[in-house]
């Protein structure tokens, strides 16, 4: 057994009916959902034209290998509906891989851990709610001191 950390993005349609679906799909497909953080809502990166995101983080188990996990997470994505109209364009729901185990990977496919968890606080606010002291593996920094260091402007709120 393997645990990593997911985080969904949503902001199109019913975002929390999106995440629930998502975190279903995840329970059936993926693993036991440990322990999900609250969600959190952002206004959209990089594209300010665009609807509100909730974020949510998961800490998950499972017995797939990275390679398997993100073919899961991508088919899950795409069962779900999602539609891509351009890049950081709205989607109906959005599963990144953000660490697995203390593994560090980089290829076509493939960056672990996730390469923007340090910039943006939608990752480190719920992030640092589940696992303040695990120390991401290539910066050798807590989550709690990345997002102590986070020059992200966005604000991050947490919902009921
Ligand atoms: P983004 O998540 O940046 O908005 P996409 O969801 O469209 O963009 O993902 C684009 C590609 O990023 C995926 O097809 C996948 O191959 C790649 N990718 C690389 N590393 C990761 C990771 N850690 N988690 C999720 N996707 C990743
Ligand atoms: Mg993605």
């Amino acid at each position: 057994m393997s645990q990593c950390y997911l985080l969904l993005g949503t902001n199109i349609g019913d975002k929390k009916q999106n995440l629930l679906q998502a975190r279903e799909s995840i329970i059936e497909r993926i693993g036991e959902i440990i322990n999900p953080s609250a969600i959190y809502q952002t206004s959209a990166w990089g594209k300010e034209d665009q609807d509100d995101f909730l974020n949510q983080v998961l800490a998950v188990e499972t017995t797939l290998n990275p390679e398997r996990l993100l073919a899961m997470c991508l088919d899950i994505e795409k069962d779900l509906g999602r539609v891509r109209f351009e890049h950081w364009g709205e989607r109906l729901i959005d599963i990144d891989i953000l660490y697995y185990e203390d593994q560090v990977i980089t290829s076509q496919r493939l960056t672990l851990p996730h390469p923007e968890i340090q910039n943006r606080k939608f990752t480190l606010v719920p992030l640092v709610e589940l696992a303040p002291n695990y120390i991401h593996p290539k910066l050798n920094q807590t989550n709690k001191d990345l997002l102590a260091h986070c020059t992200d402007p966005l604000e991050v709120v947490k919902i009921d």
